[in-house]
């Protein structure tokens, strides 16, 4: 089968493997589609920075796979061939305290935590091995793009939304408008939020945002932003803000950009963040909380709600490229003038 590696110098290498065959408690999935993660470009694609689990081993790439079983290794529980699958993307012990409360992100035993794309062959070839105790059935109602989408990033905005709560109470502030910027919107609204407020600083981004109808009002990012986002709300603030970006600036705002008593989740990664703590967070009463990736039965409720919410993750994807054209979706994702890029198989290339 063919299959990409990252080599790490922005380059995609594309190589040809053995189909693998699947031991007790695996199966074999053909996949369907594969999107790239913003962290795929950040840790892998340009040099392999990763440390811990965001190293890198050479490994076929591609941490969101969703797919089809087409071969079942014995001893299966659950699970059988032509199910559709979601791969939760980190497949843990199963024994530690992390991996017993679903997160296997968090897995503590290091000999066994491997994340597909990381450590572990990923969702980039034509067929994945995985673990069944990683897989989360993929509804009728949802595509194969839908579901890659679930396996990393709408997981890991629905996780951080569920922890500050979003209802029909708020209005919310995401700043960065990538693709999980844009799933915190998309998210937001089918919570319920009465008003969305997006930030960045890439014109595209914001005009993506603007189009696809999840932002009420989108800012270019800048020194005016928190006096721009009080005149959007009687003076007072974002009940909810939420940064996918990463950014120290844009930390910051989402930080006074917070209504009194709001509650403030930072879901993207790297940088810092300075602030004063009296002025900025304890005389408001404000919280910062900290949300990294989610659950396997988080995971699994957000995939029942989507459903029911008849919203698909797949909108957000604005390019499409088949495996052997995927060192240009790595390119196009990098550049950061896209929506959500996938490398998608079968029906999924239409
Ligand atoms: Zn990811
Ligand atoms: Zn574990």
């Amino acid at each position: 089968m063919k299959g990409i590696i990252l080599p790490g110098n922005s380059t995609v290498e594309l190589k040809h493997f053995d189909i693998p065959v699947p031991g007790y408690g695996e199966v074999l999935i053909k996949m369907k589609s594969s999107t790239i993660c913003g962290s795929d470009i950040r840790a892998i694609y340009h040099e392999h920075l990763g440390k811990g689990p965001e190293r890198y081993q050479g490994v076929i790439a591609g941490h969101e796979p969703c797919g089809q079983i087409v071969e079942c290794g014995p001893g299966l529980r659950r699970f059988k061939k032509s199910d559709r699958v979601i791969v939760y993307h980190i497949s843990g012990c199963g024994v530690c305290n992390d991996c017993r409360r679903g997160y296997m992100i968090s897995c503590t035993n290091e000999k066994y935590r491997r994340a597909y794309g990381w450590q572990r062959d990923g969702g980039m070839a034509e067929y994945l091995l995985a673990e069944e105790k990683d897989l989360i059935f993929l509804p009728d109602e949802l595509s194969y793009s839908d579901g890659a989408q679930v396996a990393c990033g709408f997981g890991t905005v629905y996780e951080g939304l569920e922890k500050i709560g979003i209802s029909g109470n708020d209005s919310v502030l995401v700043a960065g408008l990538g693709p999980v910027g844009l799933a915190a919107l998309m998210l937001s609204k089918a919570l319920g939020a009465v008003k969305t407020i997006g930030i960045d600083i890439i014109d595209e981004r914001l005009k993506l945002a603007e189009e696809l109808n999840l932002a009420d009002h989108v800012l270019k990012a800048g020194p005016d932003n928190v006096k721009q986002i009080n005149e959007l709300t009687n003076g007072k603030g974002c009940e909810k803000t939420i940064d996918c970006s990463g950014n120290d600036r844009a930390r910051l705002t989402c930080i006074q950009a917070a209504r009194k008593w709001g509650k403030i989740c930072f879901i993207g990664e790297g940088g810092d963040c300075f602030f004063r703590p009296s002025p900025d967070i304890i005389h408001e009463q404000k919280t910062i909380y900290g949300s990294w990736v989610t659950s396997i039965w988080r995971m699994e409720e957000l995939v029942e709600k989507l459903v029911r919410w008849g919203i698909h993750p797949d909108k957000l994807i604005t390019d499409r490229f088949p495996l052997d054209r995927a060192s240009e979706a790595y390119a196009l994702m990098s550049s950061g003038k896209s929506g959500k890029v996938a490398v998608v198989f079968d029906e999924e290339l239409k």
